[in-house]
């Protein structure tokens, strides 16, 4: 039977509705089913990459460190164990690392070169490519909710500064006095990093950035990631950690990824988005993806790591220094904390040999230094 013109008329209507309603769908809408593999999980953490040896640690240190990570672990754990979702299991990892003065970010961060603490955030959602970024933060006790506030309350996906703490006031997270950030520690290091003219990673000898990356049990990733930076960084620096695609990125279609190190050369090679995109186009497996892209960043100078999870359950490390502060867990009853390079797995062979990251801070010139007169 011939269709009349009326039917042919609304199937053509009902097409245009259809690819009408495409883009919007794409924004919105998870962009591919994730493979769901009902009740299990996996996840990873790390608390930062560098020079961590044996030799350099104490039994007390290693301990209190050991002990650190597995309250990381455990709370993401909870989380997934309950069947709550991966968003939920980054966060709460994060959120307990920022108040454990062990680590550089929240809590514990490093000075900037005016003796102040700067902290950045970012987290993203799997489902739906959903992120929420902050950077140059004082005064917010968890960074990690404000990213997450931003992500889910606001429009926009990166805010800073004085702008991101009023809406963190807006949006009813936590404030403190600056010096809820402050330790001793800290504050040694930048006074010596000023007197020897030394750069971050002397000072410290490791990156200290928290971060998490998770597979619930519906099949979707997270990935939450935090620091205070580098000791005695200037001009208002901002590393990879808040920036997606650097420091932090999550795609259910790939893998979520958390990043750690020099912070420069994550951006410059757009390191969690890379490692993603080539579990994508090429179908390697993440261990390979994270691994290739952690040299490459280690050719153009960078140092540190990155931790990834994918849909399917895989859960990896990789990292170019001596160590790297880490964890996974996972449904199957995998439970691992590691710190050295030969105590767990993720270490690229060789270790590329540690050298002063850039951003060297110089001294600023006297106020009474002879005035440059522009030649015309
Ligand atoms: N990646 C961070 C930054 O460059 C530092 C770190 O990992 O500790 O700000």
């Amino acid at each position: 039977m011939n269709a009349t013109p009326f039917c042919r008329m609304l199937a053509g209507f009902a097409l245009a509705l259809t690819l009408f309603a495409l883009p919007a769908a794409a924004q919105d809408g998870p962009a591919e089913a994730p493979s769901p593999q009902p009740g299990r999980w996996s996840i990873a953490i790390h608390g930062g990459a560098g020079t961590i040896t044996r030799e350099a640690m104490t039994p007390e240190k290693e301990a209190e460190y050991r002990a650190a990570l597995d309250r990381g672990l455990a709370a993401g754990t909870a989380v997934l164990k309950s069947g709550g979702s991966a968003l939920d299991a980054v966060t709460a990892v994060v959120v307990t690392m920022e108040d454990d003065p062990h680590f550089n970010a929240g809590r514990g961060a490093v000075f900037t070169w005016e003796g102040k603490n700067s902290l950045d955030a970012a987290i993203m959602d799997g489902r739906n490519r959903k992120a929420g970024a902050v950077a140059g933060l004082s005064r917010i006790r968890n960074p990690i909710k404000l990213a997450r506030a931003v992500m889910e309350k606001g429009p926009h996906v990166f805010l800073i500064g004085a702008g991101a703490e009023q809406f963190a006031r807006e949006n009813g997270i936590e404030e403190v006095d600056p010096a809820w950030f402050y330790t001793q520690e800290r504050w040694d290091q930048l006074q010596k990093l000023k007197a020897e003219k030394l750069t971050a990673y002397d000072v410290d000898h490791k990156y200290g950035t928290v971060g998490a990356v998770a597979v619930d049990s519906a099949g979707h990733v997270a990935a939450a990631t935090s620091t205070g930076g580098l000791t005695g960084k200037r001009w208002d620096r901002v590393g990879d950690t808040p920036v997606i695609g650097a420091g932090t990125y999550a795609d259910d279609r790939a893998c979520a990824v958390s990043a750690t190190g020099t912070g420069e050369f994550f951006i410059r090679e757009g390191a969690a988005h890379e490692i993603c995109a080539r579990l994508r186009f090429t179908g390697e497996s993440a261990q390979v993806a994270a691994d290739t892209v952690m040299l490459e960043t280690g050719e153009m100078g960078g140092d540190g790591g990155v931790i990834v999870v994918t849909p399917d359950g895989q859960a990896v490390y990789a990292f170019n220094t001596p160590g790297m502060y880490r964890g996974r867990a996972n449904s199957d009853g995998l439970k691992e904390i590691a710190i050295y390079r030969d105590d767990g797995p993720g270490g690229l062979v060789p270790p590329r040999a540690v050298e002063p990251e850039p951003a060297a801070p110089v001294e600023p010139a006297p106020a009474s230094a002879p005035k440059i007169e522009p030649k015309l």
